[in-house]
């Protein structure tokens, strides 16, 4: 009895095992043609500064309209891209694209000028081309390297930190600022910050989720700020999903904050019609 069900089992497991290598190979193919054949977009995500509630730029934010599917969630198809190597043309097409974008926004006359802010995955810039194909999108679309800031996640840097300060420096040379992401989700940040060049570093939303309950997220949070401002360095807050967060962050001094109850990820079209309106009052 036990045998049998033992076997079932394995059979189960092992089919189950062929459905999800099957489906991840599939999903791979669709990804490789999704972009020529427009399924692919990107969404910007309004970025503002706490002190005055400003605009002051945009995360790219990759959108996967699948035919069947519907909308795929980045967390897994920017995974079968770096798995399989394919976000070496992914990367650098998304990256022209935002800046393509942003070169319309930065010009506009008369306004501060807005940066957009792109995701760069571990094999970008283990790559070492990531200058190189940076200078080249900016030559091609005209865009300030004032205007571009690049987000690489602390996984990316950690056990890499020779090469990633090597393209980092090369990278801030051009003018381009560097943002570490999902700052404070690898325990290892603070070591990092004082032998990785950055300008500034995102505290995971993880971190902002609870900071109005949570005291000992509180305390991380303000320490985090107050670490990044001693080392002369800018703080995004993610995921700001309440005007009591927004109002808590902006007493502890983090500059800049992102999150649904400041905006979604929009299409280009509605951020730039967001562009130039007044500045909504918030607490
Ligand atoms: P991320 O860079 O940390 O981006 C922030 C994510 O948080 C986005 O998810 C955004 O939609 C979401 N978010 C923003 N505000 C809120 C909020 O108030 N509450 C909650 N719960 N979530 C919020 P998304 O678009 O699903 O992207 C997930 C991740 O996929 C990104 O995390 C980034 O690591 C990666 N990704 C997206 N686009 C690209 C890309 O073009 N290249 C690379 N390498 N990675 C990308
Ligand atoms: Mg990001
Ligand atoms: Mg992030
Ligand atoms: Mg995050």
């Amino acid at each position: 009895q036990a045998k049998v069900a033992g076997k079932d089992c394995f059979r189960f497991y092992s089919r189950s095992m062929d459905q999800a290598v099957e489906r991840w190979v599939h999903l791979e193919q669709e990804l490789r043609v999704a972009w020529e054949r427009g399924q692919l977009s990107i969404a910007y995500q309004p970025v503002f500064r706490l002190g005055d509630g400003a605009l002051v730029g945009a995360e790219a934010l990759l959108r996967w309209n699948h035919p069947e599917l519907g909308l795929v969630a980045p967390s897994v198809f920017i995974d079968v891209a770096e798995q399989t190597g394919l976000i070496s043309v992914l990367g650098p097409q998304v990256l022209q694209a935002a800046c393509a974008d942003a070169a319309t926004w930065c010009s506009a006359e008369g306004t501060e000028p807005l940066f957009v802010s792109v995701n760069v995955s571990p094999r970008q810039l283990r790559g070492g081309d990531l200058p190189d194909v940076v200078s080249r999108c900016l030559a091609e679309t005209g865009l300030s390297p004032h205007c571009l800031h690049l987000e690489l996640t602390e996984t990316a840097v950690i056990g890499d930190e020779a090469n990633a300060s090597l393209m980092l420096d090369q990278l801030r040379a051009t003018g381009v600022k560097v943002w570490l992401d999902d700052f404070g989700t690898g325990f290892s940040g603070l070591s990092h910050l004082r032998r990785v060049p950055v300008d500034g570093v995102k505290i995971d939303r993880s971190f902002v989720a609870d900071i109005l309950h949570d005291p000992d997220d509180l305390a991380l949070t303000t320490a985090i700020i107050a670490m990044a401002h001693s080392l002369g360095i800018t703080v995004v807050a993610e995921g700001v999903e309440k005007e009591g967060q927004y109002a808590l962050l902006r007493e502890r001094g983090c500059d800049l904050a992102q999150g649904y109850w400041l905006g979604h990820p929009l299409a280009l079209p509605e951020l730039l019609a967001l562009i130039g309106q007044p500045t909504p009052p918030r607490a």
